[in-house]
C-alpha cells in the first residue's frame, strides 16, 4: 500500500486490463536496453508534412502519416525547426531540453519477473485547473464534499507539495502532471505578478508536464511562451524584484498550431518520459473550442484542432519509435453526479473524446470542468481532480518492459487536506502574499451576508454574486455620458469566487470586502462594452444560453427579468413575453442599450448574437466597476433571485 496520508473515502480502485491495448506485434517493442537507474524526458515536435486539415473528422489519418526520423529519446531532440523558432528569438527554446532526473530504481519499483518480462510500477500524480491558487482557496472554492455529505477544507500549494512528496516517497518512479489552466483567472497573489509565482511553485513541486488549457491563453501566445522560457514581463518588468526563470516543466500543445502547412505547434505535442527501462508518452492538448472561450487577442494566429483526431494522429508516430504507454493530458472534461472519487453517470465532451481515442491510448487525465471523477470510459482510465489544487489524482501504472505497454492502471482521487504545509513553499507563498498585501488588504466595501457565485442547488439561474456583478456593470455604464445602459448581462463563468461574510484572517470584523477578495471575483481585467440591441436580438441572446452542451445562464442586472423552460425545445426556451425591463415586456423592434464585458462582446461563450450589437461604447475595467459599486453601495446585501424564473 501507499501513502500514510489519510484518504477519507473508500477508494474506487479501478483496475483495467490494458495489456492488449496498443500492443503491436510487429516488433516495435520498447527498447529495454535503457539504463534502469535514470529517467529522461524528451519533448518532440514533428515538423513534417503531416496531412493537415482544419477539422479532421475521421479518427484515423493513417496512411499519410510519414515515417519521419524518430526522435531519439535518450538525447536532446534539438529540433531547430520547432515552433518556437517562429515565435521567439530563443532558437534553442524548450524543445531542445532533455531532462534527466535521477529518480532511482528502488527495489520496490519493480515487481515479479515473469519470463523475461518485468512490470515497472510508475506513479502519476495529476491535477488540473489550479488557476494560480497558491494560498488555500476560501469559501466553496476550498472545499470538497465527502460521501457523508460533510465538507472538508482542501487546497493550497504548500499542502499540495506535502501530499506530492509523501506519495513520491512511496514510489520514486513518480511523474507529476497537469491537465491545464495552471494559470489565468488566478487570485491576486499570483495574478499581480503575472502568475510567475505559480510557475515557480510548480517548479518546486516538481511538475513535469502540463497540457495547455484555455486560460493559458488569457494573455496571448507570447506571454504563454514567456511562462515557459522565462524573462521579465515586457511592460511591468520583474515586478517582484527577482528574475523569472520560466517553467522547469514542459507545456504541451499537440492541437494548438502556429502553422498548419506543415504542422507546427506552439509547444511540443508530446513528451516521452523514460524511467526504469520503460518509456511513457504524454500527449498534451487543450479543448478544440478554446477560441470560443478566450478573448480574440488570446488566440490570435493560432488554430485549434479536434482533440481525438490529433491525438490519434500522433499514435503511429509514437509506436514507430516503440512507445506503447501513452497518456493524454487534456484540458477538456465531463461531469458526474457521484462523490469526488466516483463515476456516476459521467457526461460531457470527455465521453465522446475518450470513445474516439485510439485504443493504444491508455490513460486520459482531463480537466476544464472543475469536476472530480475517476472513470473508465472505452477501456481507458479517465480522471479529473476538481480544481484549485483541492485534489490530486494518484494513478498507479504497471508497465511491461517486454511490450512497453501499460498492463494495469488504477487511480484514486486524494484529498489535498491541510494537515502539513511544506515550509519552503509556505515561505515562498508568504513572500508574494506580503508583496501583494498593501493592495490586497485595502478595504473597498462591506456586505451584509455571503454572496455566492453559484445559483442555489447549482441549478441554471441567477446567483447572488452574479447579480451584484451585473448590477455593478449597469451602474458603471448607466449615465448617459457613459453609455446610457439599461441592461447588463454577465457570463456566469466570469464570476470566479464568492464574497464571504465571515471575516478573513487579518480582518477585524465580518462583512469586510478587500480589494484582493474583489479581485478573486473579477480577475480577468475585461473592459465593459455598451451596445445597442433590439428586443428580438436580446431574445436571441437569451436563447443562446441553452444552445450548448450545458446551459449557460447569464447573470442579469436589476430591473431585467425573463423566464425559461428547460423542457422546451432548444431555440424556444425563453418566452419572449417574459423578457421584461422594469416590468414591461421588450418590444422586438425597439432598441435597448446593453452592457456586457469585452469577452462577451466578442461573442464569447457562444453568444454570437452579441457580435451584432451596434453603437458600441467602451467602458471601464470590470473590476474597477465592481470595486466602485461596492464602495458606493455598501453595505451590499444579497439581491433577491427573482430576475430569472425557471418554468416547468
Ligand atoms: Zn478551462
Amino acid at each position: 500500500m501507499k501513502s500514510s496520508l489519510p484518504r477519507q473515502t473508500p477508494a474506487l480502485a479501478l483496475t483495467l486490463a490494458l495489456a492488449a491495448a496498443g500492443c503491436t506485434s510487429d516488433g516495435t517493442t520498447t527498447d529495454t536496453g535503457s539504463s534502469g537507474s535514470s529517467s529522461s524526458s524528451t519533448t518532440a515536435e514533428p515538423t513534417t508534412t503531416e496531412p493537415t486539415t482544419t477539422e479532421p473528422t475521421t479518427a484515423e489519418p493513417t496512411t499519410a502519416e510519414p515515417t519521419t526520423a524518430a526522435p531519439d529519446t535518450t538525447t536532446t531532440t534539438g529540433n531547430t525547426t520547432g515552433p518556437l523558432a517562429t515565435t521567439t528569438t530563443d532558437s534553442t527554446g524548450p524543445l531542445a531540453t532533455t531532462t534527466t532526473d535521477t529518480a532511482s530504481s528502488s527495489s520496490s519499483s519493480s515487481t515479479g519477473d515473469t519470463g523475461g518480462d518485468t512490470l515497472v510500477k510508475v506513479q502519476l500524480l495529476a491535477f488540473n485547473d489550479l488557476h494560480g491558487n497558491l494560498e488555500p482557496p476560501a469559501g466553496s472554492s476550498g472545499k470538497i464534499t465527502l460521501p457523508d455529505d460533510s465538507k472538508v477544507d482542501v487546497g493550497g500549494v504548500a499542502f499540495l507539495a506535502t501530499h506530492v512528496a509523501a506519495l513520491r516517497a512511496d514510489n520514486p518512479n513518480t511523474i507529476v502532471v497537469s491537465a491545464g489552466d495552471l494559470i489565468g483567472a488566478s487570485p491576486l497573489t499570483s495574478a499581480l505578478f503575472h502568475d510567475e509565482p505559480t510557475i515557480e511553485a510548480m517548479n518546486q513541486i516538481g511538475l513535469a508536464y502540463t497540457a495547455v488549457g484555455n486560460h493559458e491563453f488569457d494573455d496571448g501566445a507570447s506571454e504563454l511562451l514567456r511562462m515557459q522560457t522565462g524573462g521579465c514581463h515586457p511592460i511591468d518588468g520583474c515586478s517582484d524584484g527577482t528574475p523569472f526563470p520560466g517553467a522547469d516543466f514542459k507545456f504541451l500543445a499537440a492541437n494548438v498550431l502556429v502553422s498548419e502547412q506543415p504542422i507546427k505547434t506552439l509547444f511540443p505535442s508530446y513528451a516521452i518520459h523514460e524511467l526504469d527501462g520503460v518509456r511513457i508518452a504524454f500527449i498534451g492538448m487543450t479543448l478544440e473550442a478554446t477560441p470560443d472561450i478566450v478573448t480574440p487577442i488570446g488566440n490570435a494566429g493560432l488554430t485549434f484542432l479536434d482533440e481525438a483526431a490529433r491525438a490519434n494522429a500522433l499514435v503511429p508516430e509514437l509506436q514507430a519509435i516503440g512507445v506503447e504507454a501513452i497518456v493524454v493530458l487534456i484540458h477538456e472534461g465531463g461531469y458526474q453526479s457521484g462523490y469526488y472519487d466516483q463515476c456516476e453517470g459521467v457526461s460531457g465532451p470527455i465521453v465522446a473524446i475518450a470513445e474516439q481515442l485510439d485504443p493504444a491510448i491508455d490513460v486520459v487525465i482531463s480537466g476544464h470542468t472543475h469536476s472530480a471523477y475517476n472513470c473508465v470510459i472505452a477501456d481507458k482510465l479517465v480522471t479529473s481532480a476538481a480544481s484549485f489544487g483541492r485534489l490530486l489524482t494518484d494513478i498507479d501504472l504497471e508497465i511491461s518492459t517486454l511490450t512497453g505497454d501499460i498492463t494495469t492502471a488504477t487511480a484514486t482521487n486524494v484529498l489535498v487536506t491541510r494537515d502539513a504545509a511544506d515550509p519552503d513553499i509556505s515561505a515562498f507563498v508568504a513572500t508574494y502574499k506580503d508583496l501583494a498585501a498593501p493592495l490586497a488588504n485595502k478595504q473597498i466595501g462591506t456586505i451584509t451576508a455571503t454572496l455566492d457565485r453559484y445559483p442555489p442547488m447549482m441549478k441554471p439561474g441567477l446567483s447572488t454574486m452574479g447579480a451584484v456583478v451585473a448590477d455593478s456593470q449597469l451602474a458603471a455604464t448607466a449615465p448617459v455620458m457613459l453609455g446610457a445602459a439599461q441592461i447588463a448581462l454577465m457570463n456566469q463563468g466570469g464570476v470566479r469566487a464568492d464574497l464571504l461574510y465571515p471575516k478573513a484572517p487579518g480582518e477585524l470584523v465580518d462583512g469586510v470586502v478587500s480589494y484582493g477578495e474583489a479581485f478573486a471575483v473579477q480577475p480577468f481585467g475585461n473592459s465593459l462594452v455598451v451596445m445597442t440591441l433590439t428586443g428580438a436580438q436580446i431574445d436571441a441572446v437569451l436563447e443562446q444560453q441553452f444552445s450548448g452542451n450545458v446551459s449557460n445562464v447569464l447573470q442579469v442586472s436589476q430591473g431585467f427579468s425573463f423566464a425559461y423552460s428547460a423542457s422546451a425545445p432548444i431555440g424556444a426556451r425563453v418566452d419572449p413575453a417574459s423578457i421584461k425591463l422594469g416590468g414591461v415586456a421588450l418590444k422586438p423592434d425597439q432598441t435597448y442599450r446593453v452592457t456586457v464585458n469585452s469577452y462577451l462582446a466578442a461573442g464569447g461563450d457562444g453568444f454570437s448574437v452579441l457580435l451584432d450589437g451596434t453603437d458600441r461604447l467602451g467602458g471601464p475595467n470590470d473590476l474597477d466597476a465592481f470595486a466602485d459599486y461596492l464602495a458606493e453601495q455598501s453595505p451590499v446585501a444579497p439581491p433577491a433571485l427573482d430576475r430569472i424564473t425557471e418554468l416547468p
